[in-house]
């Protein structure tokens, strides 16, 4: 899992690398897919469910599960890029947000939110806590910003399936929930909006945005808990 977490961080790099304003997602995609098949994988996200891409571009008020497309980045935008690999059977899945080019001082704060939120709710990670443990971190730290968590969409445990138990909530109570055991792989993956929680459904049937139009941030990583802390797999 390890090898599929590097291997995915290597596409994402290389799609940091590229991200600004008047490159396409379907740009982005390529790239993504790219490295990933020269690395002897395979994107975990093409095909599933009958998904089109191997990446989900959300781009602004989207919150995540993007196509990507003809749509070319604009100077302002700000880009949540969530991208999956499979190596050997094993799935690893992690998601990056950017600023492109110069962008509201507001939208700065969100990303560099999102992100401590995540790294929060790593910390919180480690053997004898819960899955409550980390919601109530990831949870903590974003509404101290004023900021609020996606609720209905949560993170989930990662192994030969994308999606496997438990779900891991950006919510919670301290000391809830599933316990977390020496071996466990989870993706914890904050959404945050700059103004409420709810979401939507656009009308091609995958784009998550959010309900109010405020801007959506999105960082996740794959996590193993393990007796020495948590490992982070994906980078
Ligand atoms: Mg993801
Ligand atoms: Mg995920």
């Amino acid at each position: 899992m390890a090898a599929s977490g590097r291997l995915l961080a290597a596409a994402h790099d290389a799609m940091a690398r590229e991200v600004a304003a008047g490159v396409t997602t379907a740009r982005l995609d390529e790239i993504a897919e790219q490295v990933i098949r020269d690395g002897g994988g395979v994107p975990a996200f093409k095909g599933y469910r009958g998904f089109p891409a191997s990446i989900c571009p959300s781009v602004n008020d989207q919150v995540v599960h993007a196509i990507p497309g003809a749509y070319a980045l604009a100077d302002g935008d700000l880009i949540s890029i969530d991208c999956g690999a499979v190596l050997d059977g094993w799935v690893s899945d992690a998601a990056r947000t950017y600023a492109v080019g110069e962008v509201d001082p507001v939208v700065t704060r969100l990303i560099d939110v999102t992100r401590r939120a995540l790294d929060r709710g790593i910390a919180a990670a480690v053997l004898g806590n819960r899955v409550g443990d980390i919601g109530h971190a990831v949870q903590t730290e974003v509404e101290a910003e004023g900021f609020s968590c996606v609720e209905s969409l949560v993170g989930h445990g990662v192994g030969r399936s994308m999606h496997e138990p438990p779900n891991v909530p950006n919510v919670g109570e301290p000391g809830t929930g599933e316990p977390l055991v020496e071996g466990l792989v989870i993706a914890i993956e904050p959404m945050v909006n700059i103004g409420g929680p709810d979401v939507a459904l656009a009308p091609d049937g995958w784009t998550v945005t959010t309900r109010d139009g405020s801007l959506s941030a999105h960082w996740e990583h794959t996590v193993a808990i393990t007796a020495s802390g948590p490992r982070i797999l994906t980078c």
